[in-house]
């Protein structure tokens, strides 16, 4: 679809991409209505090639209709090239390592031989003249500036989610926007949005990996369009992920206000399917929910890191230093620590509560399996997972076991509560206090009793007068919940161990509610996270309430069922 000259250059530069170029350098004179052209470094086409390559639906790959829509490089095939050469003076000059430099010539759909040419490797393509030859159109075209400013958004979108490439772009002989290999995602992403409060975050998951850069919770836009999808190096446009993004920062910023975030995904294109949509900026996913929560569990971890970066800010520590990642390069101005989302309390006393947290490494408040521990899936293959509730496997013995998930994941967690006796749970303090009132006097007592305990599990509160307390601090991961019923969920078991007298008590509750619960859907990566921390702890056998944890089906049961002889 060439309506504009943003058109022409998003399909050249995607061409580039595709050709694995590692440079590119975009040249526009009078918005693109004069010259657009691009050259980039990357494998060039073959003599042969050329003609093949400005003939509609006849690529060099695309051999049937089906070809047309070749996935591997994400879009419709042999379209462009054509149509841009049925609208302008196309010129090529490409040179293929091994092969003659050549050039061919394309004027308002007019094919011209093909010539031989000088140009080191890669490609250039020019397009001159745009819609000359569709007088109405070229009229209609927008202005030099605003046409410029749309390419300019377009290459600054791409730069983003294609960090390693170096790009120039020049306007009328001079250079408005380039950037370096060299140059770290995150950096680019500060200098794209003029934002030095970002961090970036990458996990990676079944065969999809996902690099983030997202802005802090003091940062906060009116609108949601400074959030950028890209998938295997395409900026897209997908309503779901960019809501993904925006729920990572629920309750952390006003509901009205939007983050600045990059995402970035890479996943095996047959996964991908390829769209439909003309301006290939749609795609659909085969496993479109667990991108959804890939997505948003990465941006939290990007946010989760930089309140980390705060309290280490404010703990000096020599054992911090492994935080340096983490630390913001953006210094806070008391000013902007009085952002609304700091506002529950003013600014000084924010620093004295954080400095009374006593654990201050990165780690986990969130429920779910932290996603980037080592496994050792050569020890128990994870089969799937049963009812929500269990995880089947099988033993390097080649026996059927079946996991409760619940109850596996709480013997982890007591085990890491116990084993590190600080938490290291980055917590947040509420844009908005909670406020619980008619407490009982045993309520009151008990929340009183474990207050130091749950300081160290995140949690701030003090009372607010009467029967009432005042919640003013929560676990990240639970700020996205109803606080006051987590609250009041976790003071009801706090009282219940309290009368059966159990010194750990605090530590049983914090790791029974945060296990993952049965009814949890899990992803294989969860599921093998599980499995492996499992029998690494002390006890993988039974739970810390002593409720049976694996249960192992023993070779000779599972063949007598099918009588057969072991
Ligand atoms: P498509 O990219 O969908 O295949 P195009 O019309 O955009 O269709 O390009 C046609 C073909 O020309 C491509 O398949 C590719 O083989 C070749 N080609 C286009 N641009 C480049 C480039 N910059 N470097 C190498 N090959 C290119
Ligand atoms: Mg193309």
């Amino acid at each position: 679809m060439v309506e504009r000259p943003i058109n022409v250059v998003k399909e050249l530069i995607e061409n580039s991409l595709d050709a694995g170029a590692t440079r590119i350098t975009v040249e526009i004179a009078d918005g693109g209505s004069e010259l657009i052209r691009i050259t980039d470094d990357g494998c060039g086409i073959t003599p042969e090639d050329l003609p093949v390559a400005v003939e509609r639906f006849a690529t060099s790959k695309a051999q049937t209709v089906e070809d047309v829509y070749n996935i591997s490089t994400f879009g419709f095939r042999g379209e462009a090239l054509a149509a841009i050469g049925a609208v302008s003076n196309l010129q090529i000059k490409s040179h293929r390592e091994g092969f003659e430099p050549s050039e061919i010539n394309v004027k308002f759909g007019e094919l011209s031989p093909l010539l031989p040419t000088a140009i080191s490797k890669g490609t250039q393509i020019s397009v001159s003249k745009l819609f000359n030859n569709l007088p109405v159109r070229r009229k209609f075209l927008k202005s030099a500036r605003s046409s410029e400013a749309e390419i300019l958004k377009f290459i600054k979108h791409f730069t983003l989610i294609n960090p390693s490439l170096e790009v120039i772009v020049i306007f009328d002989g001079e250079e408005v926007y380039r950037t370096y290999s060299s140059q770290s995602a995150l950096d680019l992403a500060k200098a794209v949005f003029a934002e030095d409060r970002m961090m970036s975050a990458h996990s990676a998951y079944d065969g999809c990996e996902v690099d983030v850069c997202a802005s802090h919770v003091a940062v906060q836009r009116k609108r949601r369009d400074s959030i950028y999808i890209g998938v295997n190096g395409r900026v897209i446009k997908d309503a779901a992920l960019t809501q993904a993004v925006v729920q990572a920062y629920y309750r952390l910023i006003p509901g009205d206000s939007y983050p600045m975030a990059v995402v970035n995904i890479r996943l095996d294109p047959a996964s991908v399917d390829v769209n439909i949509h003309p301006t290939k900026s749609e795609v659909r996913f085969e496993s479109p929910s667990e991108l959804f929560h890939y997505v948003k569990s990465t941006v939290e971890d990007a946010i989760r890191k930089f309140t980390a970066a705060i309290y280490a800010e404010e703990a000096d520590d020599p054992a911090l230093t492994e935080m340096e990642e983490a630390k913001p390069t953006h210094v806070f101005t008391e000013e902007e620590k009085r952002t609304p989302f700091l506002t529950a309390r003013p600014a000084f006393d924010l620093r004295k509560e954080l400095k009374s947290v006593p654990t201050i490494s990165i780690g986990r408040a969130d429920p779910a399996p932290t996603m980037n521990e080592p496994s050792n899936p050569m020890d128990y293959k994870v089969i799937g997972q049963l009812d929500n509730t269990y995880i089947i496997c099988e033993t390097p013995l080649g026996e059927l076991m079946i996991i409760d998930q619940h109850v596996a994941h709480e013997r982890i967690l007591y085990e890491k509560y116990t084993n590190e006796r600080t938490q290291a749970v980055p917590s947040i303090v509420l844009f908005d206090a909670v406020v619980l009132n008619n407490l009982t006097a045993e309520e009151l007592e008990c929340l009183e009793a474990i207050e130091g305990d749950l300081n160290g599990f995140g949690y701030s509160y003090e009372p607010f007068g009467g029967n009432a307390v005042k919640v003013s601090r929560v676990p990240l991961a639970v700020s996205k919940k109803d606080i006051g019923k987590e609250f009041l969920g976790i003071l009801s078991d706090a009282i219940e161990m309290k009368r059966s007298k159990r010194h750990d008590g605090t530590i049983l509750t914090m790791s029974c509610r945060n296990a993952v619960k049965a009814g949890d859907t899990l992803s294989n990566h969860d599921m093998n996270y599980i499995v492996n921390t499992l029998f690494k702890t002390q006890n993988p056998h039974t739970c810390p309430h002593g409720r049976p944890i694996v249960f192992v089906m023993p070779k000779a049961t599972l063949a007598s069922n099918f009588q057969r002889s072991i």
